[in-house]
Parts: structure tokens; C-alpha cells; sequence
């Protein structure tokens, strides 16, 4: 699936939003992406992380994981490409963790995915998990890489999508200077 194939599917199912946004992150910025509007369909989900699958399956990954919620169903659906358990990390009092009773082995090879990396933050700190779980984190992945390249996970990163998207922290947003407020895409009813 080609970088255009993916953005089309993202565009199409209104999965890419514009105006004045705030993100996870803290940054703020004038494009969005909603992946819950793409992965709501199953069968594209199940397509787009095939695609994802594709760039780990010499990897001998045994299993997969994502912080939850926005990376469950793309590690759900790059673990059934893959043949392997696909799990996920949550938050607990702020810090992710592993809970329902999911383990990693000690030395396990795992992938971590994520929908959207945008600081790159989230998925370090679910390779922290897997790392104090003794599991080995082998690669990470996610449908859009909207860092433009640049979140370094200390680990070998592939994203379906590249985007250069300019985000910027508060006190130099050009969208609030201009007047405008940030949105919490959450709080509109959009997620
Ligand atoms: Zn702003």
C-alpha cells in the first residue's frame, strides 16, 4: 500500500481533520488525525496494519503492543497479520502499564504500534514497558508518522505515512497569536 493509498483512506473517511487543535502532545496544530474514523472500519483496519505487518514479518516478532486506546485495534490488527498475541498498555495514574493479566516473557521479541506518532512520546514509553517487563523490543510502527521523521525511538521505526505537519508549543503557536482558541478534538465529540 503506497503513502498516497493510505492518506486518500484517511481523507475519505474524514479521518483528517483542519483547524486549531491541541494535541496529546501539548502542541498545537492546524491538522488533526482522527484514526478512530479509519479503524472503524474493519476490514481497512485490517488492511492498512497488513500493510504495517508486512515490514516486521522477517522480525520473528512474537508479540505486539500499543497504548491504549488509540493503538489497541492497530495492535490487535497488526498481531493477526503477524500470527502473534497482540496486547496493550494503559494508563495508571498517568504511567502505562500492562494489566488484565497480560505479561511478556523475559526476552520476547516485541513490536510496539501506535496509530499516530507524533512526539513519539506514548511509544517510548510503552517500550519502557516492555523493556521493565525483560521483554526485547525489536522495531516500532505506526499508520502515520506525523513527526516528520524526526521522533527518535531508539529503535528501528516504520510508518506507512510520512506527514510534515507543523506543530508548534503554545507560546508560538501562529493560530493563537492570530486570535484563535485550541480544540481539544476529544472535547467536541469528535473522538
Ligand atoms: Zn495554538
Amino acid at each position: 500500500m503506497t503513502s498516497e493509498q493510505v492518506l486518500d483512506i484517511y481523507k475519505k473517511t474524514g479521518a483528517l481533520l483542519t483547524g486549531h487543535f491541541l494535541l496529546s502532545s501539548g502542541l498545537h496544530s492546524e491538522q488533526y488525525l482522527q484514526s478512530a474514523l479509519v479503524l472503524q472500519q474493519p476490514d481497512i483496519a485490517t488492511r492498512l496494519c497488513a500493510a504495517l505487518a508486512e515490514h516486521f514479518k522477517d522480525s520473528s516478532i512474537e508479540a505486539v503492543i500499543a497504548p491504549a486506546l488509540g493503538g489497541v485495534f492497530v495492535s490487535h490488527e497488526t498481531a493477526r497479520a503477524l500470527g502473534v498475541r497482540a496486547l496493550f498498555a494503559e494508563r495508571v495514574n498517568g504511567e502505562l502499564t500492562l494489566r488484565r493479566g497480560f505479561t511478556i516473557k523475559p526476552g520476547e521479541r516485541v513490536l510496539v504500534v501506535e496509530d499516530v506518532i507524533t512526539t513519539g512520546k506514548s511509544t517510548k514509553e510503552t517500550i519502557e514497558v516492555v523493556k521493565r517487563s525483560g521483554g526485547t523490543v525489536v522495531a516500532a510502527g505506526s499508520l502515520v508518522d506525523r513527526s516528520g521523521g524526526n521522533a527518535n525511538l531508539g529503535v528501528p521505526y516504520k510508518s506507512l505515512v510520512t506527514l510534515q505537519v507543523p506543530a508548534y508549543p503554545p507560546e508560538s503557536c501562529p493560530l493563537c497569536k492570530a486570535g484563535s482558541k485550541p480544540v481539544k478534538p476529544g472535547s467536541r465529540g469528535v473522538v
